[in-house]
């Protein structure tokens, strides 16, 4: 290794001490880290993946844990359960305004803010080297790579500009997407080969 390479162990090192920092800022404004991870996750999931059990995948937790999260922040009132339209046992997992207002003062908003601070080169070779990571990280477990539909190998950009909800297409669902919900993530995208 050059004096000039990174140590790969210090990089491990430094994501742990990291993790560890941001959890301990996340006992503010009543909620738990658990409760916090269910609010980011419900306030980016698109409307395939807004369920308790998509929830469960995603935190590789077990039912009963998110069980009792959900009920915290129904308690909490900063999520709704509601019926999937047409899907009688599904149960939709909104945020509510309260909720959308907590998120606002997620405390990992200030590490978002600090990546900013770092510029254009040195965040791109962070977002690039970080992603890649991730992916070998689920691909060893076989886990849902939980991503959005710009890199999902069902996604069509054309298919539904006739369509108010469209313009794009789910090939898997059949289903037009607008351009924001190509934005969010879902737990049935597949990486494009
Ligand atoms: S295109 Fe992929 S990521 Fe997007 S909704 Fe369909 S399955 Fe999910």
């Amino acid at each position: 290794m050059t004096k000039t390479e990174a140590d790969s162990r210090a990089i491990v090192h430094a994501l742990e001490r990291l993790s560890r920092l941001m959890r301990g800022a996340e006992f503010g404004e009543g909620i738990n880290p658990a409760q916090w991870e269910a609010l980011r996750f419900l306030a980016r999931a698109n409307r395939f993946s807004n369920s308790p059990g998509a929830l469960t995948r995603y935190l590789g937790a077990t039912k009963g844990t998110i069980s009792q999260t959900v009920k915290a922040l129904e308690r909490k009132k900063f999520i709704e359960k509601t019926e999937r339209p047409g899907e009688k046992r599904s149960i939709v997992l909104t945020l509510t305004q309260a909720g959308r207002d907590v998120m606002a003062r997620d405390p990992w908003n200030a590490l978002a803010a600090s990546c900013d601070a770092l510029g254009g080169k040195t965040r791109r070779r962070m977002d690039k080297g970080l992603a890649e990571l991730l992916a070998q990280e689920i691909a060893r477990r076989n886990d849902p790579s939980f991503s959005a539909c710009l890199t999902c190998r069902f996604w069509r950009a054309e298919g539904r500009s006739e369509d108010a909800s469209g313009p794009h297409l789910c090939m898997l669902f059949d289903a037009p997407l607008s351009a924001h919900e190509t934005t969010q993530i879902c737990i049935a995208h597949e990486p494009r080969a």
